[in-house]
C-alpha cells in the first residue's frame, strides 16, 4: 500500500530585500528543515530577495514561485495586494518596484524628520545601516529606536511613534486597489487579497473582486481556523481562489514563521490554473 505524502507550502515570506531579518538563502534553508515544497517570497515593494534566492531553491530542490506585496489605499484604509507567478524581470514593472523604493526611502527620511522634532534624536545613517540594501519599512525604524535606546521594545517603538495614529507616522505613496491589480496583470501575474482577517471590513473584497481581483490569503498567521474557514468559504461563492502563507518576517515578529502555517500544495496549483486561463 502507497501512502499518500502530502505536500506543504508557504507562499508568503519576507526577506532581508524588505523588512525581515532573514536573508534569501537562509528563508530557502529553512524552508527546505521544515519540509516544504514550494515557498513564494513575497517581499515589499521589492523582487531582489525571490532573484536571490533562486540558486539555492535549485540546489536544495525548493520550487520557488515569484512574488511581490504592494500596499494599496481604499477608502481611508491600508490594504495588501500579492502578486504572484509575475514576470518579474519586465522593465516597466521593476521601473514601478524601484519607485516604490525611493518613495519608501524618502518617506523614511521624513519619519527620521518628525522624530527628530519631537525630539528624538535618530540619525537616517542607522535606519540605513539596518535596512541595508531593503526597501525601508516601518520596521526598520523601529529596530533603529531600540537600537539607540529611545525605546524598551520594537512593539513600543510602533505605540508611541510609529503607528498608524502615533506622530512620527507618515503614510506611503500608495496606489490604488485598481492600479495595484493592473500592474499585477500587466506582468501576468495573479492578485491575491492579503490577510484579509486583519482589516476592518469584508467590503473591500467584493469591491477589488469588480477591479479583477484573482484570490484570497486564507491562510496566515494572524488568521485562526474560523478566520480561515470562512475566507476559503468565500473564495468559493466569489469564484476567487484562495492562498496562504505565514508572512514571515524573520525574528522580527517574534518567532521564525516559516511553515508554521499549513497550507496545502493545491493553493499553489491553484495560482497555476489561473495563470493559464488569463495568459
Ligand atoms: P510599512 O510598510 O513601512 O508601513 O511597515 C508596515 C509593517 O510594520 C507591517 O508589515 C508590520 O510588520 C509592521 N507594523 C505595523 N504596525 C505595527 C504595530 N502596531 N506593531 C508592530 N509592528 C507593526
Ligand atoms: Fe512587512
Ligand atoms: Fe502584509
Ligand atoms: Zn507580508
Amino acid at each position: 500500500m502507497t501512502v499518500m505524502q502530502k505536500k506543504w507550502v508557504d507562499l508568503h515570506i519576507h526577506t532581508t530585500a524588505s523588512d525581515s531579518l532573514l536573508a534569501p538563502q537562509e528563508v530557502v534553508e529553512i524552508a527546505k528543515e521544515c519540509g516544504l515544497s514550494a515557498i513564494s517570497i513575497t517581499d515589499h515593494d521589492a523582487i531582489d530577495g525571490f532573484v536571490e534566492a533562486k540558486q539555492k531553491a535549485d540546489e536544495l530542490g525548493i520550487e520557488l514561485v515569484p512574488g511581490v506585496e504592494l500596499s494599496v489605499a481604499y477608502q481611508g484604509e491600508d490594504f495588501h495586494l500579492l502578486g504572484y507567478l509575475i514576470d518579474y524581470e519586465n522593465p516597466e514593472f521593476l521601473k514601478k518596484i524601484n519607485s516604490f523604493r525611493e518613495e519608501r526611502f524618502i518617506r523614511g527620511e521624513k519619519m527620521v524628520e518628525k522624530l527628530n522634532e519631537l525630539g528624538i534624536d535618530l540619525r537616517m545613517e542607522t535606519v540605513k545601516s539596518i535596512a541595508g540594501n531593503g526597501s525601508v519599512g516601518r520596521p526598520h525604524l523601529a529596530d533603529a529606536l531600540v537600537k539607540e535606546e529611545f525605546v524598551h521594545t520594537y512593539d513600543e517603538a510602533f505605540a508611541r511613534y510609529l503607528g498608524y495614529h502615533a506622530p512620527a507616522y507618515v503614510p506611503k505613496k500608495y496606489l490604488t486597489p485598481k492600479e495595484a491589480i493592473d500592474l499585477i496583470h500587466l506582468v501576468r501575474g495573479v492578485a491575491v487579497f492579503a490577510h484579509p482577517g486583519t482589516s476592518r471590513s469584508q467590503q473591500a473584497i467584493y469591491d477589488f473582486l469588480e477591479m479583477g481581483l484573482d484570490g484570497i490569503e486564507a491562510y496566515h498567521c494572524q488568521h485562526d481556523r474560523y478566520v480561515t474557514t470562512h475566507h476559503i468559504n468565500l473564495a468559493k461563492k466569489l469564484g476567487l481562489i484562495y492562498t496562504g502563507g505565514s508572512d514571515c518576517h524573520g525574528r522580527r515578529k517574534g518567532k521564525i514563521l516559516i511553515g508554521t502555517v499549513k497550507v496545502p500544495y493545491r493553493c499553489l496549483e491553484m495560482l497555476r490554473k489561473v495563470k493559464e486561463e488569463n495568459y
